[in-house]
């Protein structure tokens, strides 16, 4: 098991962009600009979301995972499945995990949230 502390949501940002956007503050292409990278990525280790994107209505919507930490080595930075993070943590693994959400459709991309992996039993038990 997985166990995930210092959890950081990111969704009241993501609201204020979508907000920002509805009312013609910024444009799409300010928001929609997710890399080839990301996109390949949303779609081959992306797990479906089941709302439709926020900006297209297209219903492609995808959260991807990314690693990011030293004890990784060359694999910080990449995005992996949750089987994958529960197999780092059962290796002693302890590294940051960035949930994204991306729309393959329209290019929209936003952290979602941020939290530490950690094997179960390590940290404090804060949820
Ligand atoms: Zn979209």
């Amino acid at each position: 098991m997985v166990d995930f502390h210092g959890h950081v949501t990111h969704k009241l940002a993501r609201a204020r962009v979508l907000a920002a956007w509805r009312s013609g503050h910024i444009d799409k292409e300010n928001i929609c600009d997710a890399e080839f990278l990301l996109v390949a990525a949303a779609k081959y280790h992306g797990t479906p979301v089941n709302t439709p994107c926020p900006i297209c209505e297209h219903n492609s919507l995808r959260e991807v995972f990314w690693v990011y930490g030293d004890e990784l080595g060359r694999m910080s930075g990449s995005a992996r499945s949750l089987e994958e993070i529960e197999r780092f943590v059962q290796n002693g693994l302890e590294f940051t995990v960035h949930n994204v959400e991306v729309c393959p459709n329209c290019k929209w991309n936003h952290l979602i949230a941020a939290a530490i992996a950690a094997p179960t039993g390590t940290t404090d038990g804060a949820k």
